[in-house]
């Protein structure tokens, strides 16, 4: 695949700014809060106009816990409107929202034919020893390549948007592409995936039909049903992350299958990913994980929980038959699951 590093005619970039560590700035009690002027970003990494023509568009100034999904639906408008100005997008953002933002436009952003690239730093650009000037540089670097997918572009991986997971607080490297080889690695050069799909004709689709009204929540040891009754009663839809396979508390009073299966009969869906990192749900494995599906569970094979809650939000949108929602469910729109053939 292309990088095009040194050219004549400049290729146009669209630097989406939302906040996030790599704009912060340090207040007097130590801790990190968003700099207004994103405009900041280019005094920084004066040596990005080398690489292209950059236009900034600030959207918003948060730390990335304020994201909701009303930003993504103005980032995957922005983009959208702006699809034939640019060569290519990068959107700078907070590093502990960034995959449920990152799943959310490759949902509402399909078809593309130029990349779109989440970006951010875990040390703000401002301070000695900031990531954010690589990480920028490299996403502007993707953002002109040959990619068109929506990926998040952090030390040295190139992420498919819907595999992104953050993973460490610490280390510079704080994303890994879950259950499946990153789109593309950074080193001495950039490299690309054989399966990265590449610049083409294509139409891209806006499809921001978004039921926000889903619930995340993870089985613990303990675990009481009425929480799964409370939050069925007030959500059109639940991703229950469960153990392991896919496995989830079945024994006596402590059993959620029953709300589970009340949850279903008043057509709210219940889908089940793994709270594992590595692996993919597989509730024929033990009875426990099978108890749920027989009571009508949906398995959200390897998708991460970012990824499923998002999916669901986004069929939800589209549709609220419950067979249309498992099949849609089940299957691979923007490369966020395998599918079981
Ligand atoms: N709390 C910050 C945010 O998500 C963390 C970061 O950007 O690294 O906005």
């Amino acid at each position: 695949m292309h990088v095009r590093d040194h050219m004549l005619d400049k290729p146009r970039v669209l630097l989406v700014t939302t906040g996030g560590t790599i704009t912060m700035l340090r207040g007097a009690n130590g801790s990190l809060y968003p700099c207004e002027d994103a405009g900041k970003l280019l005094e920084y990494i004066p040596e990005l106009s080398m690489l292209a023509e950059i236009d900034i568009l600030p959207l918003a100034s948060v730390d990335s816990s304020d994201i909701t999904p009303a930003t993504w639906l103005t980032i995957a408008n922005a983009v959208y409107q702006r699809m034939k100005e640019y060569d290519g997008f990068v959107v700078t953002h907070g590093t502990d929202t960034m995959c449920y933002t990152a799943s959310a436009l490759s949902f509402m952003l399909q078809e593309l034919s130029k990349p779109v690239i989440l970006t951010g730093s875990q040390v703000p650009l401002e301070e000695i020893g900031s990531d954010g000037r690589s990480n920028l540089i490299n996403a502007v670097r993707v953002a002109i390549s040959d990619l068109a997918e929506v990926a998040v572009v952090f030390g040295s991986l190139i992420i498919r948007g819907t595999r992104a997971k953050k993973t460490s607080v610490f280390d510079m490297q704080a994303f890994v592409s879950v259950n499946d080889v990153p789109l593309g690695t950074i080193g001495l050069a950039i490299k690309f995936s054989s399966f990265a799909k590449t610049r083409g004709r294509r139409k891209p689709m806006l499809r921001t039909s978004l039921n926000e009204n889903v619930a995340l929540i993870p089985v613990y040891p303990g675990i009481r049903p009425e929480i799964i009754d409370y939050i069925a009663g007030i959500h059109d839809g639940i991703v229950l992350e469960g153990y392991g396979a896919g496995n989830i508390p079945t024994s006596g009073e402590k059993s959620l299958i029953p709300a589970i299966s009340s949850a279903i009969a008043r057509n709210v869906p219940v889908v089940v990913c793994t709270q594992c990192i590595v692996g993919s749900t597989e509730m024929e494995l033990y009875q426990v994980g099978r108890a749920a599906l027989e009571a009508g569970a949906i398995p959200a094979m390897d998708m991460t929980p970012e990824a499923t809650l998002v999916k669901l939000m986004w069929v939800l949108g589209q549709t609220d038959d419950m067979g249309s929602i498992e099949s849609m469910m089940q299957k691979c729109f923007v490369g966020e699951l395998h599918e079981v053939s």
